[in-house]
């Protein structure tokens, strides 16, 4: 069960509700509500010194949203040369297709034209 922090209005202490079940022979008549400190009894849930949750522990904060952060947008990234279809690799060097010239994956160019599916070949 949930332990209830209670701030006792009779010891003063931040301490736990204690319940302690009341049975008359072998029924069952209530619960004896006391502090957990110094055992002081309230005499009904209503005279409990409940201590007020006014730092409750947040379990949704700030850290639970979209950490989505993206570097390049979606039209920045595509229109490198990395992505173009005229983009080649080879152990030498990276090429334009297109210019005839060499390129560096990161460079962007006005032809740019989107590789479909492939993604361009790793430098190795
Ligand atoms: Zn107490």
């Amino acid at each position: 069960m949930k332990a209830v922090e209670i701030v006792c209005t009779c010891c003063g202490a931040e301490s736990f509700l204690h319940r302690e079940p009341v049975y008359e022979g072998l029924k069952k008549t209530g619960e004896e509500l006391s502090c957990s400190a110094c055992g002081f009894v309230f005499k009904s849930e209503a005279a409990i010194p409940f201590k007020e949750q006014t730092s409750a522990p947040e379990f949704f904060t700030d850290a639970d949203r979209s950490k989505k952060v993206e570097v390049f947008t979606e039209g920045e990234n595509k229109r490198i040369c990395r992505y173009c279809a005229d983009y080649v690799v080879n152990p030498f060097m990276q090429f334009c297709s297109r210019h005839k010239k060499e390129v560096q994956s990161t460079d962007s160019c006005p032809q740019f034209s989107p590789v479909s599916d492939k993604p361009a070949k790793p430098l190795i």
